[in-house]
């Protein structure tokens, strides 16, 4: 060990590359870690939380509107882009102070510069020093895709620049159709913008249960947002401070803001990955196996940039279960299936499991059980939108294989329906647990009549 100047270097500090340096220091090891850009990485600086943060703001508005139901008076409420921007930067230059402080307790050295792979035991930084390590993790995550050349592409942003935008733009469209444009069309639809979301699929959320994509659609539709499903931007022209764009069908909209939300590719190019000859996956994400162990054989790697399940619990479990295996003694693959997930979406989408359609592919029989309902609140404020939630049992097992649901708290209530299939619920556990009323999620507890059954029943 002595011949390298550390034990682990890791490549980029977000979320995996946080957890691993800290959790491989606490084995013992003697860790260096390299921020090109600021330290917490894509989840702290421009995404996950600072995309949270948006949406509680932007949630106010309905608040607002369904507090006359419940018998108040809200003077017209007004809204500050500019405070919300601020508030919300000090919030993030918080914890990434705080990522930063955790990192020096555990006596990780941080150096904020660039690294690139100089051959498999040697990191060169942006200052010029070349650091020997032993092992090396690569967690560089990914970047947003801005899709081919089209006329006007500079004038698109990426989620990167939504999050400090001078203004809020009062009319805006959005295009893609995964979870990063439709929280956003539902952010800036919710702060008051005119959103016109433009997806080349025929649905929004391509990969989620069709039932949840039918729904959602229509409530962000009966929100006032334009969902235009089946074309692409072509062009964008600036005609002054607006933007033209032309979509696939030749027709305009006309709007403030452009943003491009298509997609994030795995930051794999620029340091030194082709020279080392470490492979890439299909999927384009540096390839690893159960241990994120890449083809070269002391280089690993976890998080978006091997693009397996582009999460950020993902990336930490990744990350500590890296560091336990190489420096704590202890193999730890880690387990991607059943991975509950969230879309802060208006209403909110929480997911776990099998969509219908991979269940019906998988297996023999399958019962599926669903509802739709208003939520109570929605009965005093006169809203007009509904809940979904939808279970899927294996119909030889009686195990939950898939949940659905698409309402208020979707993603927390997901999080626990996530313990429940983790340890092999059925749904019989499911019917013998007692509702918490009047709520919500008693829904999931209380369903008794199969809306469908695909296959025979064997046993019956
Ligand atoms: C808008 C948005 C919203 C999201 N919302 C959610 C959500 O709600 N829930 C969720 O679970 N996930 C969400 N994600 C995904 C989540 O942010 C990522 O899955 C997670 O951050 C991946 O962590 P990581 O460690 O792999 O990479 P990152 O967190 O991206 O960290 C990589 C770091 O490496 C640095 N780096 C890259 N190359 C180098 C180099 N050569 N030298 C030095 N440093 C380098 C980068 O600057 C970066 O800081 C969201 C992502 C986006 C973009």
């Amino acid at each position: 060990m002595a011949d390298h100047d550390v034990d682990l270097f890791v490549i980029g500090a977000g979320s995996g590359g946080v957890r691993a340096a800290r959790v491989a220091a606490s084995h013992g090891a003697r860790v260096m870690a390299a921020e090109e850009y600021r330290v917490g990485g894509t989840c702290v600086i421009r995404g996950c939380v600072p995309k949270k943060l948006l949406v509680y703001a932007s949630r106010f508005s309905h608040e607002f509107e369904d507090a006359a139901g419940y018998g108040w008076t809200v003077p017209d409420p007004t809204f500050h882009w500019s405070a919300l921007i601020a508030n919300k930067d000090r919030e993030i230059a918080r914890l990434e102070a705080a990522y930063t402080a955790t990192l020096e307790r555990y006596n990780v050295a941080l150096v904020k510069a660039r690294a690139v792979l100089e051959n498999a035991n040697t990191v060169r930084l942006a200052t010029g020093a070349s650091v020997g390590a032993k092992t090396i993790l690569i967690s560089t995550g990914a970047w947003p895709y801005m899709g081919p050349s089209i006329p006007g592409l500079e004038h698109a942003i990426s989620s990167n620049e939504a999050f400090h935008l001078p203004e809020l733009p009062r009319r805006i469209v959005v295009q893609g159709g995964g979870y990063i444009a439709v929280e956003f069309a539902c952010i800036f639809a919710g702060l008051g913008s005119e959103v016109t979301l433009v997806y080349r699929g025929e649905n929004i959320l391509r990969g989620f249960d069709d039932d949840v994509r039918e729904h959602l659609r229509s409530e962000m539709q009966s929100r006032g947002i334009t969902v235009t499903c089946g074309h692409t931007v072509t062009e964008i022209q600036k005609t002054g401070e607006e933007f033209v764009t032309r979509l696939s069908d030749k027709s305009i909209v006309k709007s403030d803001k452009v943003m491009f939300a298509i997609g994030r590719h795995p930051n794999v190019s620029g340091f030194g990955l082709e020279r080392l000859g470490i492979k890439i996956s299909r999927h384009g994400g540096v390839e690893v196996d159960e241990f994120s162990r890449t083809s070269v054989s002391n280089i690993y790697a976890v998080g978006d940039v091997t693009n397996r399940v582009n999460l950020t619990p993902v990336a930490i479990r990744e990350g500590h279960a890296f560091a336990d295996t190489v420096f704590g003694g202890k193999p730890t693959p880690v387990d991607h299936t059943n991975v509950p997930t969230a879309v802060f979406s208006e209403p909110e989408i929480g997911v776990i499991g099998l969509t219908e359609a991979q269940a019906r592919e998988r297996l023999a029989k399958l019962d599926v059980y669903k509802t739709t309902f208003r939520p109570m609140k929605a009965t005093l404020s006169g809203r007009n939108t509904r809940t979904f939630m939808k279970l899927l049992v294996d119909g030889m097992t009686d195990r939950v294989v898939g949940c659905h649901i698409v309402g208020p708290d979707a993603g927390e209530l997901i999080q626990l329906v996530g313990i429940a299939m983790k340890m092999g619920a059925t749904k019989a556990d499911f019917d013998a647990t007692m509702a918490v009323h009047p709520t919500a999620a008693e829904e999931l507890v209380t369903m008794r009549e199969k809306a469908i059954s695909y296959g025979q029943r064997a046993a019956e």
